[in-house]
């Protein structure tokens, strides 16, 4: 007979022809009596190709998508494309073209690439968030939170990207590096726009507790340092000679007696006036100068020198009396607190050493519990423990946690100070002077100041007919077409905002879009809205654990409060995949280390690679690449192959798992639904509830070896073809998310009429575990009170809960607390109760 050869190409096109036709993965309506489960992995920048990256991360939603369908739940699983943003613009200057030729073009390149991977996207709802039909929502929210005062414009120093030819949130600077390019970040005073994150600054901390069990605890705690909550007051320390007081924050305020001179940003606006009288000004102005120059990054790292000059000028400390001396300090940024810190050398390090280098007093106010006061004179290193308050007037002697309490109430009553809470959160700069992006919605008019497009009017298109200037500008300040506008108030000309908006709006609400995409009158459908959010299931990368994460979470609280929706947080559950790496590193063109998903498909296809992603790590654990071991999944793929069509005309569309109670099976039988059920046992735990999927597939591919081993002589006994027809159906359902179009290939070929894709996750038998069972007894206070048998290598939290649920052993305990569960494994449970 001549053996029909595993050729994917050919099935890979069937399946996904078949699919597409029968619009397997279409969901068509919202259906309130059947359980909903939205997937979603973080949409992609439709840069021109996918890379493994992209591949690893679609693998792994893809398997939870099938995964869920296959447990009955109404399944969402949209794809779109992040489409605005700079690569495209530069793309287009080098290649003399229009940003949105160059995307849609890219975007065409990879969705047939996505199609030949045989992911089940519901195609119909794909968005691109350049389409003047989805940001015309984002204007419109944008006009929404302008009137709320979420949206202002404001003149700061920001931060420039030279090389972008643009300005960054803070959230895209890392470590004083822009995060596309790696630029130095210069600092800029410019007029932008900002989105009022700071407002919610407490509530997106606070909710961080609601995700603790669905999100990384890694990213939460990213979240949290990002925001960074702390509790202190602010104190008024009242200028000599002028009627102006300088406001500190602090968190120690339980030193203040400590304090003996104040810390200036050199940017601080009060400098000009703090310097008036001084006959150094032009020295100032120099240190000014130069300090400003540098990066923040540089003037507060640990192991820069602490510089600073006397501004001439004193203030006084509102508990002692006492003259401090005014200096200005480079480790000081204007953006962070007050830009001013009571200095308290004795108690801090930086403090200390700039005393000790400008010879400022040090005076201790904090000693350590059961120890001697330290000698001011002699301290190198500041106490900055709790202990006990010395040299504090009526608080000496006490610890200073209650110090921090009475202090508090001391300055609030001499009106001095006020406890606070400060934030290290900004409010978020949107402005981009780039060309790529969504318009802002606003006109300046020289009688009305700043506009507001009628929403009527919107959206602000893009124009098409603009040329890029080479030099990375935008071209929209130039475009007299786009920018000479009348006044919607008082019909005079005026001029419309040229920046556009940073393309993290964008990706801050299309997970909300995807649940109505063709809306036309509305961003969202309240319906569809209440149905399918939160997404259950994100999936994407850990790079955004700050970024894009942070932003949704507080676009979804600023929507709620502009009335679409009670949704409180977007996404909850969150996994992040690890790297693809090779030889040890990320993969990237310089480093010369990239594999090419289009040619892994070509020589193997879509299921290897797929089963190769899944196989190698758990999805959470960086994945290194191996060439031989993607020769083994396909080696493994055709081992599946050859063994399906061997068994040809002995097996039949039993389904899996199938019920064999009252048949006598003879014990090479036996041994082979036990490891059928075994593994569909293991495979449910390891998919469904841990997406462990590499175990479930090690489990699959045994019950193959077993399969493999037993079938020359199991073809010949009594229901020896059942058996196999069942282990083999148990082997394609739990391997159907994972290599689906194989799998719907051998499932028609065993005679089954109904697509894989819709088939239902089977449940194994625990009877049918018998060969691999112990009696475990069970015991209550350490009184024997029943007994059972479980599978040997039950998971102990199992069989814990197995055990609270035993009829005897519930008799015994009744309404008392189980204070305990001492497990012997394969012998005894105590269940310790009180
Ligand atoms: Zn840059
Ligand atoms: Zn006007």
């Amino acid at each position: 007979m001549q053996e029909r050869r595993y050729i994917p190409e050919e099935i890979e096109k069937k399946w996904q022809q078949f699919w597409e036709e029968e619009k397997t993965f279409q969901v068509t309506h919202e259906e309130p009596d059947r359980p909903k489960y939205y997937v979603l992995e973080m949409f992609p920048y439709p840069s021109g190709r996918i890379h493994m990256g992209h591949v690893r991360n679609y693998s792994i939603g893809d398997v939870v998508s099938r995964m869920k369908m296959m447990q009955g739940y109404n399944v969402l699983h949209p794809m779109g494309w992040d489409a605005f943003g700079m690569p495209a613009e530069n793309a287009a200057i080098k290649n003399n073209t229009h940003p949105a030729h160059w995307t849609y073009q890219n975007i065409d390149y990879m969705r047939d690439e996505l199609k030949r991977l045989g992911y089940s996207y519901d195609w119909s709802r794909e968005l691109a968030t350049c389409h003047p039909e989805y940001y015309q929502w984002e204007q419109l929210f944008f006009l929404k939170f302008f009137e709320k005062g979420l949206a202002y414009r404001k003149k700061a120093p920001v931060n420039w990207c030279p090389t972008c030819v643009t300005v960054l949130a803070n959230e895209q600077v890392e470590a004083g590096q822009c995060w596309r390019c790696d630029s130095m970040v210069e600092k800029r005073e410019l007029s932008q726009w900002f989105l009022r994150i700071t407002d919610y600054a407490e509530e997106l901390l606070k909710d961080l507790d609601k995700l603790s069990g669905g999100w990384p605890e890694r990213v939460i705690s990213m979240q949290k340092n990002w925001i960074g909550k702390s509790t202190g007051m602010e104190i008024d320390f009242p200028v000599q000679g002028l009627k102006e007081k300088i406001t500190v924050f602090t968190t120690r305020h339980d030193t203040l007696f400590g304090a003996t001179f104040m810390s200036l940003a050199p940017e601080h606006e009060m400098v000009p006036r703090l310097i008036r009288d001084n006959p150094e000004q032009e020295k100032i102005s120099e240190f000014i100068a130069r300090t400003t120059s540098q990066e923040h990054q540089e003037r507060t790292a640990e192991d820069t020198e602490k510089e600073g000059i006397f501004t001439g000028s004193y203030c006084i400390n509102p508990a002692t009396g006492e003259k401090m001396p005014i200096f200005l300090a480079n480790f000081v940024l204007a953006e962070y607190g007050t830009g001013a810190v009571m200095a308290v050398p004795a108690h801090d390090q930086r403090d200390l050493e700039f005393a000790r280098k400008y010879n400022l007093p040090v005076r201790v106010v904090v000693k350590p519990l059961g120890m001697d006061e330290p000698l001011p004179d002699e301290l190198d290193t500041a106490f900055v423990d709790p202990g006990l308050a010395v040299n504090s007037g009526q608080f000496n002697n006490k610890p200073t946690s209650q110090v921090q309490e009475e202090i508090a109430d001391y300055l609030e009553g001499l009106q001095a100070g006020l406890r606070a809470v400060n934030y290290r959160l900004r409010d978020w700069n949107i402005s981009r002077q780039r060309f790529w992006g969504a318009p802002i919605p606003v006109i300046y008019c020289q009688t009305c100041g700043i506009v507001p497009v009628p929403p009527g009017d919107l959206p602000v298109v893009l124009p098409q007919e603009a040329e890029m200037p080479r030099d990375g500008r935008s071209p929209l300040p130039d475009l007299e077409s786009f920018v000479q506008v009348d006044c919607p108030e008082c019909g005079q000309k005026a001029r419309r905002e040229t920046d556009t908006m940073d393309t993290f709006v964008e990706s801050s609400w299309y997970f909300a879009r995807f649940t109505a995409p063709r809306k036309n009158d509305d961003a969202f459908d309240p319906e569809a809205i209440k149905y399918w959010l939160p997404v259950d299931q994100y999936i994407g990368g850990i790079e955004h654990a700050i970024l894009h994460l942070l932003y949704a979470r507080f676009f979804v609280k600023a929507l709620r409060d502009t009335g679409y929706w009670d949704l409180d947080e977007p996404f909850a559950h969150l996994l992040t995949q690890g790297m693809v790496l090779k030889d040890g590193a990320k993969m990237s063109k310089s480093k010369g280390n990239v594999v090419d998903p289009d040619e892994m498909i070509q020589r193997f296809g879509a299921d290897t690679v797929r089963l190769y992603c899944l196989f190698a790590s758990p999805p959470e654990k960086d994945l290194e690449w191996s060439d031989s071991a993607i020769e083994g999944s396909y080696r493994f793929l055709n081992r599946l192959w050859r063994l399906v069509h061997e068994l040809s005309g002995v097996i039949s569309p039993v389904g899996p798992c199938m019920a064999m109670e009252g048949t006598k099976l003879t014990p090479e039988e036996n041994e082979l639904r036990t490891a059928e059920h075994e593994a569909m046992r293991r495979a449910t735990r390891d998919m469904l509830d841990r997406f462990q999927f590499n175990t479930a597939i090690a489990a699959c591919m045994e019950l193959l070896n077993t399969i493999g081993q037993r079938r020359q002589s199991l073809r010949e006994s009594p229901n020896g073809p059942q058996v196999l027809s069942s282990a083999l159906s148990t082997v394609l359902t739990v391997l159907a998310p994972i290599t689906p179009h194989i799998c719907e290939e051998l499932w028609s070929h065993m005679g089954y009429r109904q697509s894989l894709a819709w088939s239902r996750w089977p449940e194994y038998d625990s009877r049918a575990l018998v060969r691999q069972e112990v009696t475990v007894v069970i015991q209550v206070n350490g009184k024997l009170r029943s007994s059972m048998n479980v599978p040997v290598d039950m998971d102990q939290e199992e069989l814990k809960s197995l055990c609270l649920e035993d009829e005897k052993v519930k008799k015994h305990i009744q309404d008392k607390n189980v204070v305990k569960v001492i497990i012997v494994p394969q012998k005894l449970v105590n269940i310790v109760v009180r």
